[in-house]
C-alpha cells in the first residue's frame, strides 16, 4: 500500500490518499487539544496508543455487527481505512454525567443517567460544535432521516457493545464520542474511538483514565492512556 499525499490535517490526525482511489491511511498524532482548541499539548506515544486501541475496538464491534472504516492497522501509527464521505454530525452517547451534560444541565459529575443520552453536534469548528436536534440536520441537509435512523440505531448498539466490553476490564463508559460516514451507498462507522473520544473511570477507584487528565491537568496522562490500551488487550 503506497501512500500518497496528504488530503486532511486534523487536530489529533493526518489522512493520506493510497494508491487504491477508496481507502486512505490515517495517521495518528500525539498532539493533543481542548477546549475549542484554546488548549494545546502533546502526550508522548499517544498517537501509537490510540491507533492500537481504536484498531482493536473497531474488530471487535465489526465482529458484533457494526460496520466500521476499519480495514487493517499498517504500522505503530498507521491504519489503513475506507474512504469516507463524513456526516458533519457528531454522536455522543452519556451513561453518566460529565462534563457538557455536567455543565448545560447542571447535573454534578458522575451521576447514572436513568437511560443513556444521545446527542449530537455540528461538527463545525468555525461554529464551535454547537449542540443540534435532528430538525437542525434536516434544515441543513447533513444527513436524511433514513440515515440518521441508522446512526441512531448504530450508535445505541454501539454503546452496549462498548460498556459490556469495557466492564469486562475493569472500566466505566462514561460517555464517547462517534463519527460516521456514507461508503458505497452504506453507513459506517469512522474516526477513532479512544481515550481522547471517550470518557474512562476505573470502576473501583472512579480515577479517570483519559483526556480529562489533559483537560484538567491531571498529570499521568500517559500512564493513563497506557492502562486503557493494556486492558483493551487483555
Ligand atoms: N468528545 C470528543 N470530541 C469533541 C467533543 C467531545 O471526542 O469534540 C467526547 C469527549 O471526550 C467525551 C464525550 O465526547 O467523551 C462528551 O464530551 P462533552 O460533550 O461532555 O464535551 P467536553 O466535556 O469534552 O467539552
Amino acid at each position: 500500500m503506497k501512500k500518497g499525499k496528504k488530503i486532511y490535517e486534523g487536530k489529533a490526525k493526518i489522512l493520506y490518499e493510497t494508491d487504491r482511489p477508496a481507502m486512505v491511511i490515517q495517521e495518528f498524532k500525539d498532539d493533543a487539544t481542548a477546549f475549542d482548541a484554546t488548549k494545546r499539548g502533546s502526550i508522548k506515544e499517544k498517537g501509537v496508543i490510540n491507533n492500537e486501541i481504536s484498531a482493536a475496538l473497531f474488530q471487535m464491534l465489526e465482529s458484533k455487527g457494526i460496520p466500521t472504516h476499519f480495514v487493517k492497522r499498517l504500522s505503530d501509527r498507521e491504519m489503513l481505512i475506507k474512504k469516507l464521505e463524513i456526516i458533519r454530525v457528531e454522536v455522543t452517547i452519556r451513561n453518566i454525567s460529565a462534563g457538557g451534560i455536567s455543565k448545560a444541565l447542571g447535573i454534578e459529575e458522575g451521576v447514572v443517567l436513568k437511560s443513556p443520552v444521545l446527542e449530537y453536534h455540528y461538527k463545525n469548528d468555525a461554529l464551535h460544535d454547537p449542540l443540534m436536534n435532528d430538525y437542525h440536520i434536516e434544515i441543513l441537509g447533513l444527513a436524511t432521516s433514513k440515515e440518521m435512523k441508522k446512526i441512531k440505531d448504530y450508535s445505541f448498539s454501539i454503546n452496549e457493545i462498548l460498556k459490556d466490553f469495557f466492564d469486562k476490564v475493569g472500566l466505566k463508559l462514561v460517555d464517547f464520542k462517534l463519527e460516521f460516514g456514507r461508503y458505497k451507498g452504506r453507513i459506517l462507522l469512522g474516526d477513532e474511538i479512544s481515550p481522547d473520544t471517550c470518557r474512562l473511570w476505573d470502576k473501583k477507584t472512579n480515577e479517570k483514565l483519559d483526556k480529562d487528565r489533559f483537560r484538567r491537568d491531571l498529570g499521568r496522562i500517559e500512564e493513563a492512556y497506557q492502562e486503557v490500551l493494556k486492558r483493551v488487550k487483555a
